[in-house]
């Protein structure tokens, strides 16, 4: 009867976790849509500010929503602690500043989602932080970076928009050598399939707005630690800061959850299929996708992760013409540079996403121009297949 949510399995703790009952006794979370709480005395709200007791005080600090969200994810990954961020920008940038000092080093994998690699290219240089790229995959790159004391290592595994892979146990250990926190953002991953911390990494962050929500509706993120990073570094900068969740998302997002591993398990299996099926065809001449055994990181892959994730990412022969054509003759699958989302996104990254990018450092990242990048959603899986072998004749 009285087993603790943490004993059960994870897709139990998916849909149990958290949930905190009010006197009412309703079934589904209740969302609490406030600001602020009030106290029964001045004695209890001098407490309450004292930390003595743990009371809700201010929602820029937490909420009882907010926090049914925070610990349902927490408990999926295993973390001791969760705080929920209004975008996942919002949860990279806050978990990378808590901890820097101007004069201090960041040491980061180059293929990095857009805005992060703004983050550490443009924004920490500005306050005195040296920032230095890595080719994530060449471990020899990361001894070589990391030969000198460094405070944050920050990476993406699978990596936008080609899904390539950081061995991550391996630059744990360089890291921690170098006297670095490992910062993992595990979006293109799902909490499902990869768990950061188990190996090796100190961090975790999300974009919630992909996977967790998974219906297009609202932004959000997460940052995920042990006890004493949150307290000593990351709770202090965010209560002042204020990039918290807002109870409104934080209840959708918690309500996602509870469909989360339904929802991930279903895209990856048909982005497996879809995979297999575009593989050789005579319009593309590269299939990426970590559950094929043409991956070139495939063992990497096997090591590290539980599953695939849920994009493919193609390289068309005809470059950019027919990454377009192909684009525009898709009807079932929308263009967007989204994913995670229930309907299937596709996206050319060379002139949205990474346009930012010197046509050098595209290439160096491996993003040609006939690169398009799909985000296979809940719909019937012969039902895309149809319509990308549709518009592939039509290239
Ligand atoms: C989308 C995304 C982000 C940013 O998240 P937002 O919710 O859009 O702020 C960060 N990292 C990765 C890998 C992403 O896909």
């Amino acid at each position: 009867m009285n087993k603790k949510t943490s004993d059960y399995r994870p897709q139990t703790q998916l849909v149990r976790a958290g949930l905190n009952r009010s006197q009412f006794r309703e079934t589904s979370e209740a969302l609490y849509l406030n600001s602020g709480f009030v106290f029964e005395s001045a004695g209890q709200a001098e407490a309450a500010f004292k930390g003595e007791n743990d009371s809700y005080i201010y929602s820029r600090y937490g909420n009882p929503t907010v926090s049914v969200f925070e610990e349902r994810l927490a408990a999926l990954e295993g973390a001791d602690m969760c705080r929920a961020t209004a975008t996942g920008m919002a949860a990279v940038f806050s978990s990378i500043a808590c901890q820097l000092n101007a004069g201090e080093r960041v040491v980061a994998s180059r293929a990095l989602f857009g805005s992060c690699h703004f983050i550490v290219d443009q924004i920490l240089p500005r306050w005195g932080i040296e920032t230095v790229f890595v080719d994530g995959t060449d471990l020899e790159d990361w001894q070589a970076a990391l030969d000198k004391p460094t405070k944050v290592v920050f990476l993406e595994s699978p990596s936008n928009p080609m899904l390539d892979l950081v061995d991550i146990p391996a630059v744990a250990e360089m890291a921690h050598a170098a006297g670095a926190r490992m910062v993992v953002d595990n979006v293109f991953a799902t909490p499902l399939f990869q768990k950061p911390l188990e190996l090796g990494a100190d961090i975790i962050v999300y974009s919630a707005t992909k996977h967790i929500d998974g219906h297009g509706r609202c932004l959000g993120g997460a940052v995920l630690s042990d006890e004493d990073f949150m307290n000593e570094h990351f709770i202090p900068f965010y209560r002042h800061t204020g990039p918290s969740m807002s109870p409104f998302n934080a209840w959708v997002m918690a309500k996602s959850l509870e469909t989360l591993s339904l929802r991930v398990q279903h895209q990856s299996a048909a982005s497996m299929q879809v995979a297999e099926h575009l593989e050789g065809h005579a319009k593309i001449s590269q299939v990426r996708h970590p559950g094929l055994e043409s991956f070139p990181q495939r063992e990497l892959a096997r090591r590290q992760m539980s599953g695939h994730g849920t994009l493919v990412t193609i390289d068309l022969k005809g470059g950019k013409d027919a990454a377009f054509k192909l684009l525009d003759t898709l009807d079932l699958v929308d263009i967007s540079n989204n994913l995670g989302d229930a309907k299937s996104l596709a996206c050319h990254p060379a002139t949205t996403t990474h346009q930012r990018l010197s046509p050098e450092e595209r290439s160096s990242l491996g993003i040609s121009d006939g690169v398009v990048r799909i985000s296979i959603g809940l719909e019937d899986p012969q039902d895309l297949l149809e319509d990308l072998d549709r518009a592939l004749d039509n290239i």
